[in-house]
């Protein structure tokens, strides 16, 4: 191989920060904070703190590699902690404060976190679980002296105080592209979170991949705010990939309800807004209520779950936003795709164009993706065939953090990475998820998309919640059983719910049986918890079944 004749300069994070202090020293960066008020900045300004918490971290005696936690909201300090902490080779580990008590403190000690930075709203939380942390020297409260609380936490040092005393001068050691930059843990439904470590090479071709979807055309006159967390796969890659064009930033901090964001997007003429279905329920709900308009939004991103056709539509004839949906994973930094509509496609009547944007749409550049069957078997790309789906990639994980157990089953004898999801893809590249492998059901080696039975059945109108779960068949292996919250007052029954799917799904998609329950079980954030449901059904017959 003849052997190109260009430059081996790393892809480093701190290049980000300070390039977009030299190209964009007057655009902003703006956070709602924890202690109240607004904080407004430069990327200069962010530039020079995010050194001087450079020279505070190795004061510490923070060292390349080692792991630095971070509990907390979206705010310039945050962002100030992932420059730092990548920057001088540590890695930035950030943890969701929503998690329970035993899984908080099996990730902080799997990580061997070395300190753990926290705003003020978690200082009780961590008060409360400290005692549980093995490896932990000592905490630093994200706050100002005027607000540092009294706390029991040992060794607990004041942000700013850290700041105050280090200069804002810095040079930045360059190492390989290749070492670990940031550290997420992601939540299966079964066993104990799961470590996704990133690198500076895979988070700066995340972010130039994002840049360059066809369409999306982010720039420096986007406003942006992501209301994802900044504790969920690093919000999404937008701290990352924002001051790479300059864009201004806009950080929520811990106010993400309806009003609150109605008016910071407003004050700050946001455009563009990156959050999960749940978020975007509020902020319609607010509108609805209030009558308030979105002034500057232009659009949102819908991610992390499936964004409902309803809210897209809402969005679009109510207040002039377009919608668009997000798919990815932790484990891919996290984007994969994103359901804009193809310059070809812009005259299509609205309902054609809302057809193309529930898909979860297309895949950005470097995100290659594939179907398979049960045997690993590739299926076609015609829109049609669904089979479990794989991705690879520069920014897609390689392997978990020390966890053999999970990468012995992640990966295909390609090397593919198992999303767990269940997809088709068409001819044009639109992916459509169809369901979670744990979830489909396999009827005599066909499958079956609970997530397909359950829209149809809620489209009933007396039909509040339905779930479709497997159960165990003689012949079949596995038939789907429906299980319904009726509307009050309703009477419907297994008759009348199979009338009306009939004309709606395949006969061999019907439930073999229909049960009526009060309520359906939730996860603290409103998911649909199959895996209990399936316990509470365990002993479960089907009618068949029992008669055979
Ligand atoms: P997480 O790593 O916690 O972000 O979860 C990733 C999983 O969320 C994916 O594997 C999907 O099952 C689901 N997910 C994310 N985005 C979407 C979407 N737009 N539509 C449907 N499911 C999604």
């Amino acid at each position: 191989m003849m052997r190109g004749l260009m430059m081996d300069r790393p892809l480093m994070i701190s290049h980000i920060i300070e390039y977009a202090a030299a190209n964009f020293p007057d655009q902003e960066v703006v956070s709602r904070m924890p202690e109240g008020g607004i904080h407004r900045y430069t990327y200069p300004e962010a530039a020079a703190r995010s050194r001087q918490l450079a020279n505070a971290l190795r004061k510490l005696g923070v060292e390349p590699g080692d792991r630095v936690a971070t509990v907390a909201w979206n705010t310039y300090r945050h962002f100030e902690i992932y420059y730092a902490t990548s920057g001088i080779g540590a890695v930035c580990h950030t943890i969701n404060p929503r998690l329970p008590v035993d899984q908080f403190s099996y990730i902080v000690n799997h990580a061997q976190d070395k300190y753990v930075f926290v705003d003020l709203t978690f200082v009780p939380l961590l008060e409360k679980l400290q005692g549980l942390f093995e490896g932990v020297r000592g905490y630093v409260i994200m706050t100002d002296r005027e607000h540092m609380p009294e706390t029991s936490l040992p060794d607990a040092y004041c942000y700013e105080d850290l700041l105050a005393e280090q200069p804002s001068a810095f040079e930045w050691p360059e190492f390989d592209e290749q070492a670990a930059s940031s550290l997420c843990y992601t939540s299966g439904t079964t066993g104990n979170p799961k470590g996704v470590m990133y690198s500076h090479r895979s988070t700066l071709l995340h972010a130039f991949s994002v840049l360059a979807i066809p369409g999306l055309g982010l720039n420096e006159t986007c406003s942006l705010l992501p209301v994802v967390p900044m504790f969920h796969v690093n919000a999404w890659g937008v701290p990352y990939f924002a001051p790479m064009i300059g864009a201004k930033l806009v950080f929520p901090g811990p106010n993400l309800d309806g009003a609150s964001l109605t008016e910071l997007m407003n004050a700050e003429g946001v455009t563009e807004a990156w959050g999960v279905p749940t978020v975007w329920m509020g902020l319609l709900g607010h509108l609805r209520g209030s009558g308030e308009r979105l002034d500057s939004l232009q659009r949102v991103l819908i991610g992390g779950s499936a964004a409902p056709r309803a809210m897209m539509a809402e969005f679009k004839s109510q207040h002039g936003v377009e919608a668009l949906q997000g798919w990815g994973m932790t484990e891919m930094s996290p984007v994969g795709t994103v359901s804009l509509v193809r310059p070809k496609d812009q005259n299509l009547p609205e309902e054609k164009q809302l057809d193309i944007k529930v898909t979860q749409g297309r895949a950005m550049f470097g995100v290659e993706m594939k179907i398979v069957d049960g045997d690993g078997k590739r299926l076609p790309h015609d829109g049609k065939a669904f089979g479990e789906l794989l991705v690879r990639g520069p920014a897609i994980i390689s392997g978990y953090y020390e966890n053999a157990e999970a990468n012995a089953k992640s990966f295909d004898d390609e090397g593919w990475f198992r999303t767990g999801d269940v997809a088709k893809i068409d001819s044009e590249g639109y992916m459509e998820i169809v369901d979670r492998t744990k979830d489909v059901i396999k009827s005599g080696g066909e499958w079956i998309s609970s997530i397909d039975l359950e829209n149809e059945a809620v489209g009933h109108p007396e039909i509040a919640e339905a779930a479709v779960i497997a159960a165990y068949h003689p012949k079949w292996d596995e038939r789907p059983l429906l299980v319904v919250v009726r509307e009050a007052g309703s009477e419907l029954d297994k008759a009348g719910v199979i009338e009306f799917l009939k004309t709606r799904v395949a006969k061999w998609w019907l439930p073999d049986d229909v049960v009526f329950v009060d309520e359906l079980p939730h996860s603290a954030t409103g998911k649909l918890q199959k895996a209990k449901l399936r316990e509470e059904f365990k002993d479960y017959v089907l009618p068949e079944a029992k008669a055979s």
